[in-house]
């Protein structure tokens, strides 16, 4: 296979100019209900930042992302407001609405409210507080051509697919095996299109036993599109289990300038 991790930053060019209108839609609707405790993972608090606010960061920072929106539990958006302007990083939010039931559906809450121009949605999970700038170039370059693109990494594991009963099926070769991430990217309209129809035949995939986990599958169901994979960093974790806070707070340790 290709070596992946060698791609080229069109963006790093000094010549480049970029035309585009990108909007983050940033994921922090969720219950955090796996991490446990009191207050919800999304607004954990470390050194001084609550969690959804470190990948707010790193966009704000982006001159790629042009216009961002964030989507929280409802009834938070005016307490997301003051967290947001409280970090210094209310420039580029144009809106902040409210999530639905699931992680789809407020997906297609926040592309719904997208009422400005734009091109390409970059879509991200705020549980995922280290998204690296040069994973958001890579991804936007290869958008630009594929219309659709994700982020991830080779699988480090060797990956079993497992029958109903809990024995082994078979056994993908690890070399096809991807780790999926967000950033999810994609050309507005489709994406925008693609979600309305998944919406609409939503109880028939219920009834077929398909769970909508990310946005690449809307894609992959609802499009003729091929999903581009797009090297991005092992360190783009996810924050799910009180586990993964140990990773949080050695990642901050190594990267902190004290
Ligand atoms: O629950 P999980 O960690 O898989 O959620 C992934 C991301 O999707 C999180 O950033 C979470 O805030 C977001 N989410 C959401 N709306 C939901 C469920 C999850 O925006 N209903």
């Amino acid at each position: 296979m290709k070596d992946l991790t060698d791609q080229k930053d069109l963006t790093d060019q000094k010549d480049y100019k970029q035309e585009d209108r990108c909007t983050l839609v940033l994921l922090a609707a969720g219950k955090g209900l796996r991490m446990g405790g009191d207050t919800r993972k999304q607004y954990m608090n470390f050194k001084g930042m609550p969690l959804f606010a470190y990948s707010l960061a790193t966009m704000d920072n982006c001159g790629i992302i042009t216009d961002i929106l964030i989507t929280v539990p409802e009834g938070d958006e005016e307490f997301c407001r003051e967290m947001v302007e409280a970090c210094g990083l209310g420039r580029k939010v144009r809106k902040i609405v409210s999530g639905g039931k699931e992680r789809c559906f407020s997906v297609h809450n926040g592309l719904q409210a997208i009422d400005w121009p734009c091109d390409y949605v970059f879509i991200h999970d705020s549980a995922r507080p280290f998204i690296e700038e040069q994973a958001i170039r890579r991804l936007y370059d290869e958008v630009k051509t594929h219309k659709a693109c994700v982020a991830g990494v080779p699988s480090k594991d060797t990956v079993k697919i497992a029958d109903s009963e809990g024995f082994v099926k078979n056994t993908p070769n690890r070399r096809d095996v991807w780790i999926i991430q967000t950033p999810q990217v994609f050309g507005f309209e489709m994406i925008r299109k693609a979600y309305e129809e998944m919406v609409a035949s939503y109880d028939d995939l219920q009834r077929k036993g398909v769970i909508v986990t990310d946005d690449a599958m809307v894609v992959e169901y609802f499009t003729g599109c091929k999903v581009k994979l797009v090297m991005a960093s092992y360190s783009n974790i996810k924050v799910t289990t009180p586990e993964d806070l140990v990773t949080v707070s050695a990642y901050l340790k190594e990267n902190s300038d004290e």
